[in-house]
């Protein structure tokens, strides 16, 4: 299969649902990242422009650990737009172009704007990406797309219905995690927390719901011609 996760910012990945797609990696199928925003908000001292090439630095580094595709849309933090038909034609031609068979992205019901607005600029894309007659210019026309939501920021108002053991995938994830300096620095300036071991605890509370040492939550956008007859998400 081949997966696209479109997170928001460079380092939402890791903490979403990093660990699955290394598992579906593991399984032989082709993973795609796309990051929407940036990231040049994230942080105290260092200003926009030189933060956005540190962040593409650090997500590079960590999906050449795994061996995922990273595309970036490089839209600005605190910007994203799912009405803004620029950003809505470059998500179109994204998921054009990795052809997926599963897109991973936020819930709707996230922390911030910007995440809640990746989600619905994912629905919307998916959709239209499948019209051949609108945007034709942007590539082929896609199947209409299941869709996962991940886990939201701390797991606020979120019940998963499906679970990804993702025990054996930690190390790796957390290793991930760490190529994002930056943002472990500015986590701990603006939200006073320690990235890693917040990580970890979400990871245990959902591994403990399903029996597993670690695991990532979803659920899937329940709606007509996003179902499949299998497990699309990885055993
Ligand atoms: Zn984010």
């Amino acid at each position: 299969m081949r997966i696209l996760a479109v997170m928001c910012h460079p380092d939402d990945m890791e903490l979403c649902c990093g660990g699955t797609l290394i598992k579906y990696k593991k399984q032989g199928h082709e993973v795609f990242v796309c990051h929407v925003a940036n990231g040049n908000m994230g942080h105290m001292e260092i200003m926009p422009e030189e933060l956005r090439e540190i962040r593409a630095k650090e997500a590079k580094k960590s999906c050449d650990m795994a061996g995922f595709r990273l595309i970036s849309a490089d839209i600005g933090d605190l910007t994203v737009n799912s009405g803004n038909e620029e950003q809505l034609s470059k998500m179109i031609a994204i998921i054009r172009y990795a052809k997926p068979d599963v897109i991973i992205t936020h819930s709707p019901n996230d922390y911030c704007s910007d995440h809640v607005e990746t989600s619905k600029l994912v629905f919307k894309a998916s959709f239209d990406a499948s019209c051949p007659h609108f945007m034709p210019h942007l590539g082929e026309a896609t199947a209409v797309t299941p869709i996962y939501y991940s886990d939201t920021d701390s797991g606020m108002n979120f019940i998963p219905t499906e679970y990804v053991d993702i025990t054996e995938e930690m190390e790796l994830k957390e290793k991930m995690l760490s190529c994002h300096e930056s943002q472990a620095k500015w986590l701990k300036d603006h939200d006073g927390i320690d990235v890693i071991e917040e990580q970890r605890k979400l990871a245990a509370l959902r591994g403990t719901q399903c029996g597993v040492k670690y695991a990532e939550g979803f659920t899937p956008l329940i709606a007509s011609q996003r179902m499949r007859p299998y497990r699309v998400l990885p055993q």
